[in-house]
C-alpha cells in the first residue's frame, strides 16, 4: 500500500523559490570582484535567476548539459546555481586553482558547453580556449562598463542576463536527475567528476541546517569564505535560502583584513572555511588588536582544525569553532563536532580533547571503520581503521564511471583512517596513504602537527615518513617559523615530550619558508615526500 502523500520532487528550484516568497526581503551582500559592494535580496536573486534561465535556452541549453564556472563566491555565481540546476542543466564549479592542464582536461571531460567565468581568470581562459574546443561560449561575469579587451569573442553576463524577461515556471525535474558536477582533486592521476543529484543536494542541505550540524537559522548572517568551486561552498548557497539566512559573498579578497571588514560590516554571525584561510584572518586580528562584533560560530574543515586554533577562536574571541569533516564524494558534510548533554559536565580538558575530534556523525551518513579484511572494528574510540560511508548524498559512481566501481559493500572507501565511538564521535588520524608505519606500529601525521603548530613560533607543519633502517618509516617534522621567529630543532623535538608518545617524536625538523598547497588548500604530501622523502636522519 502506498502512503497518500503528495509525490512533490526535491527540486533545487524549490529553495530559491521558498527563499523568494518568504524572505523575499532577506539581503543578499557581495563583494564585486569588480571592487565596490553589491546588494539585493533573495526575491531579486530569484528573478534575476529566471532571467539567466530564459538567457540559457536562448542559448540553446538543454536539461542535462554541463555548464562549467571559474568563479569567486557572489552573487551572480548564486544565480548561476539556480539557474542551472532549475531548467535540468548541470552546474559544473571548476576549481580555478588546479592547473590549466587539469582544467582543460576537466572541461572536455565534463564537456562543457559554455563557461562563465570572473574577470579575474581572463588570462587563464584565454589560455584554455584553444585547448577546449566544445565549449561555444566563455560568458565574462560582469556588466557591459567591464567588459575587458580579449582575443576571445566573449558573451557579457549582464547583458545576457538583462536581455531576458523573468517569465518562466520552473520546470519540475526527476529528484534524482544531475544538478552539479564537481572534480575531485586528487593529488595523483586525474580528478574524477561527482555528480550531484537535485534529491542528494536538498537532503544534505536539509541535514546541514540541523541544530547538531551547523544550526543554520532566519537570524544567521551566513559568509562562505570556502569557495563556491570547492563541494559547492559545503552546501551553504542551499542551506541558507532553505532556512532565509543572510549571505554575505566575499569575492575574490580572501585576506584578513577584507573578511573582516565584511565581518563587521555586514553583522555576520556564521563562517565556514579551511584552517588556513584563518590562519591568515587570525592573524590580522592579532596584529590589529580588533575583537568579532558578532560572529557566533565558524565551520572548520577541509583539513584537521588545529586545536590551537580550535582555542584561539572559542577562549581568546569567544567564538565556537564547528570543527566539521566530509569529503566532495560527501555533498560534503559528514560530521561535525557539537556537544551531547552530558558532555557538558565534562572536566574542561577531557571536553577539549572531545573537541579536537572531526565531529558527530549527522543523520543522513552512516558510518563504520573496518580491518585490512574488510571486518567491523569496534566503535570504543580506540580501534583505527579504514573509514567507510553510506548514504543519500554520498557517491556512488564517479562521473562517466571513471575510476571502476568505488564501492565496497554497498560503503564508500574513504581513504582515512579514523577511530569511532558510541556516541558517532570520530577522530581521522590520518589519509590511509600518509599514516608513518613505524616498526609495524602506525604514527598519525595529524596528531604531530597538531602539537607542532602548539608551539607559538610555529606558523605551519606537516609531518611525513621517511625510509629508515631499522624502523622502516620515522616521522620528519617541516616548519615554516612565524616571521622573526628563531626557534631551534632542538627545542621544537622537546616540546614534543609529555605531549605525545616518546616513539612518535620526530627524527629530525627541517625548516621551510613556505609548504606547498593543493588546490583546496590541503598539504600536498605527494611534493613534500618527493622533496624529503630522502632526507636523511640522523644516525641513520
Ligand atoms: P576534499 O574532497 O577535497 O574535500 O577532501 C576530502 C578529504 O579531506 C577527507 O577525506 C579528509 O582526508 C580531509 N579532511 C576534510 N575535513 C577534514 C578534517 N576536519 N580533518 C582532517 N581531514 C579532513
Amino acid at each position: 500500500m502506498q502512503g497518500l502523500m503528495m509525490n512533490a520532487p526535491l527540486n533545487i528550484s524549490a529553495l530559491i523559490r521558498h527563499a523568494d516568497r518568504f524572505h523575499g526581503d532577506t539581503e543578499i551582500v557581495t563583494r564585486l570582484v569588480e571592487g565596490g559592494i553589491h546588494r539585493y535580496t533573495y526575491s531579486d536573486a530569484h528573478r534575476r535567476s529566471r532571467q539567466l534561465a530564459n538567457a540559457l535556452a536562448s542559448l540553446g541549453v538543454k536539461s542535462t548539459d554541463r555548464i562549467g564556472t571559474l568563479a569567486w563566491n557572489t552573487h551572480r555565481h548564486f544565480e548561476i546555481y539556480f539557474a542551472m540546476s532549475g531548467i535540468g542543466a548541470v552546474c559544473h564549479t571548476i576549481n580555478p586553482r588546479l592547473f590549466p592542464e587539469q582544467i582543460t582536461y576537466i572541461v572536455n571531460h565534463a564537456d562543457d558547453s559554455y563557461v562563465f567565468f570572473d574577470l579575474t581568470f581572463l588570462p587563464l581562459v584565454e589560455k584554455l580556449a584553444p585547448h577546449c574546443r566544445g565549449v561555444k561560449g566563455w560568458v565574462a561575469m560582469t556588466d557591459k562598463a567591464h567588459m575587458p579587451e580579449s582575443s576571445l569573442d566573449l558573451l557579457c553576463y549582464e547583458q545576457l542576463v538583462n536581455g531576458h524577461s523573468d517569465h518562466m515556471e520552473w520546470p519540475e525535474i526527476d529528484e534524482g536527475a544531475a544538478s552539479s558536477l564537481c572534480y575531485t582533486s586528487g593529488t595523483t592521476g586525474n580528478p574524477k567528476g561527482v555528480l550531484y543529484s537535485h534529491r542528494s543536494t536538498l537532503l544534505h542541505a536539509f541535514g546541514a541546517c540541523l541544530p547538531d550540524a551547523l544550526g543554520l537559522s532566519a537570524r544567521d548572517v551566513v559568509l562562505p569564505v570556502v569557495p563556491m568551486f570547492h563541494v559547492n561552498a559545503w552546501g551553504l548557497p542551499y542551506s541558507a535560502p532553505l532556512v532565509g539566512a543572510k549571505l554575505v559573498f566575499p569575492g575574490a579578497q580572501l585576506d584578513g583584513a577584507s573578511l573582516m571588514e565584511l565581518f563587521e560590516s555586514e553583522k555576520v554571525t556564521l563562517s565556514a572555511g579551511v584552517p588556513t584561510i584563518w590562519l591568515g584572518l587570525l592573524n590580522h586580528v592579532k596584529s590589529q588588536g580588533v575583537r568579532f562584533g558578532t560572529l557566533k560560530r565558524t565551520v572548520i574543515g577541509g583539513s584537521a582544525c588545529p586545536p590551537a586554533m580550535i582555542r584561539t577562536f572559542e577562549d581568546d574571541y569567544g567564538v565556537q569553532v564547528l570543527h566539521a569533516w566530509g569529503m566532495t564524494e560527501m555533498s560534503p558534510l559528514g560530521t561535525v563536532n557539537t556537544f551531547k548533554s552530558r558532555h557538558l559536565d565534562w572536566p574542561e580538558a577531557e571536553r577539549q580533547a572531545l573537541q579536537n575530534k572531526q565531529g558527530r556523525v549527522i543523520f543522513g551518513v552512516d558510518m563504520k571503520i573496518v580491518d585490512d579484511e574488510g571486518l567491523e572494528l569496534p566503535r570504543d574510540g580506540q580501534a583505527y581503521g579504514d573509514l567507510m560511508v553510506r548514504g543519500p548524498w554520498i557517491c556512488r559512481e564517479y562521473f562517466k564511471g571513471e575510476g571502476g566501481d568505488p564501492l565496497r559493500d554497498g560503503w564508500f572507501p574513504t581513504g582515512d583512517v579514523a577511530t569511532l565511538d558510541q556516541d558517532g564521535f570520530m577522530q581521522i588520524t590520518d589519509r590511509s596513504k600518509d599514516v608513518i608505519k613505524s616498526g609495524g606500529e602506525w604514527i598519525s601525521s595529524i596528531d604531530l602537527e597538531n602539537t607542532a603548530v602548539a608551539h607559538p613560533d610555529v606558523h605551519e607543519a606537516a609531518v611525513i615518513g621517511v625510509a629508515h633502517p631499522k624502523w622502516d618509516e620515522r616521522p620528519l617534522l617541516i616548519v615554516v617559523r612565524e616571521p622573526g621567529a628563531t626557534v631551534t630543532r632542538e627545542a621544537l623535538l622537546a616540546f614534543f615530550e609529555g605531549r605525545v608518545a616518546k616513539w612518535w617524536i620526530p627524527d629530525d625538523v627541517v625548516f621551510v619558508d613556505a609548504l606547498p598547497h593543493t588546490a583546496t588548500g590541503k598539504l600536498l604530501k605527494t611534493k613534500l615526500r618527493e622533496d624529503f622523502g630522502r632526507h636523511k636522519l640522523p644516525g641513520t
